[in-house]
């Protein structure tokens, strides 16, 4: 289905209301492809977006708007070790999980109530409490918005890295996923190290999968923003890794600064720790705020544009760099 000028405010969780030009939904791939090969449009500028969670628009958007509504869960085939289950890119991911909780398919539970949709894991690489989308993905199925071809690579092809796959570089715009296919353990290995999970799983009689699920459930619900009440999209920057030399420097005044050696002297350090020691937390700029529980959340404090909320990022981005001498890089997506 196609719609022209059409409001976005309801597909980005930063409630930011901005036109695009037109906006296509589609359930079958044929429809996809017969809309691709439709000479009025291929000229035009595309993006897709899942439920909008990483996504800030800044401006009217002047092209087209690709909602992939692809539904559909299938338990593709088994061995004595894994599920190879085929879900469609339009389902929301955390209703994906909780189904794979419920049937006992190991592996997803730690990314659990993390917002979006099944298309967005692969290009995000989404990731929480030690556990990444590319530690599950198997393959990921897409139509090139070129020609419309179908292809599908594998989990080595996607080029996955923090927050980052090839969907994001040499595909950024250039293809609409349709479905991902995720391994999943049949025997129990659980991911629990992490202190506030660990904590509050010692409220529970039984280690397993659904007590994981109910207490990132838990632990998450009292840290972050609900979407529905304050518009954000979750951590507005990434978390910069730095060398040993920079890491010293920062230490000789900060000697608490929270560190974790990732590879050959490489440190990462939490943004949230580099934004609060520069004083933002609740800090307001015009209708855009910083969370005053999360420095890592920016907010909408209602009626902001998406340009407020990209200024407020700057200013943070500026002090970090003074006083850290640290350049914060974007998670979220700004069009
Ligand atoms: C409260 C909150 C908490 C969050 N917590 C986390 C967290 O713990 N960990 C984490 O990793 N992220 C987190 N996020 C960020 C966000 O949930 C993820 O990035 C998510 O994967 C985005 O999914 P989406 O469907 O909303 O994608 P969108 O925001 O709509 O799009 C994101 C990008 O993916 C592309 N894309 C989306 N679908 C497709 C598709 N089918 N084919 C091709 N490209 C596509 C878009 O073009 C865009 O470039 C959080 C966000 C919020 C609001």
């Amino acid at each position: 289905m196609l719609s022209f000028n059409y409001s976005l405010k309801k597909h980005n969780t930063f409630g930011i209301d901005v036109n695009a030009k037109y906006f296509f939904t589609f359930q079958l791939i044929n429809d996809l492809q017969s809309f691709i090969k439709n000479k009025k449009y291929q000229n035009l500028q595309k993006i897709v977006i899942g439920e909008g969670s990483n996504l800030l628009f800044t401006k009217k958007f002047d092209g087209v708007v690709i909602y992939p509504q692809i539904k559909g869960i299938e338990l593709v085939r088994q061995t004595d070790d894994f599920y190879f289950i085929r879900a469609g890119a339009g389902i929301i991911w955390d209703n994906f999980v909780e189904y794979c909780v419920k049937n006992n398919w190991q592996g997803t539970e730690n990314l659990s109530l993390i917002p979006g949709t099944v298309g967005a894991t692969p290009v995000q690489n989404i990731g929480a409490y030690g556990i990444e989308a590319k530690d599950i993905i198997h393959s990921v199925e897409y139509v090139s918005l070129e020609k419309g071809e179908i292809c599908k690579i594998s989990n080595k092809d996607c080029k996955f890295e923090y927050r980052n796959s090839i969907f994001k570089n040499e595909l950024k715009d250039k293809i609409v996923v349709t479905n991902v296919t995720y391994k999943l353990n049949k025997k129990q290995l659980l991911n629990i190290d992490y202190k506030g999970i660990k904590d509050e799983l010692n409220n529970y009689k039984e280690i397993n999968i659904q007590n994981i699920r109910k207490a990132i459930i838990k632990v998450r619900n009292s840290k972050l923003p609900d979407v529905k009440e304050i518009g954000n999209a979750g951590s507005f920057f990434k978390n910069p890794v730095i060398d040993k030399n920079l890491l010293a420097k920062i230490k000789e005044k900060y000697p608490e600064t929270p560190n974790f050696e990732i590879a050959n002297s490489k440190y990462k350090i939490p943004a949230a720790y580099l934004i609060d020691k520069c004083n933002f937390k609740g800090y307001r700029h015009k209708n855009a705020g910083v969370f005053e529980h999360q420095p890592l959340v920016l907010i909408n404090r209602g009626n902001a544009t998406g340009q407020e909320i990209l200024e407020l990022s700057e200013i943070i981005q500026t002090k970090v760099k003074q006083v850290f001498g640290i350049a914060l890089e974007r998670e979220v997506i700004v069009e």
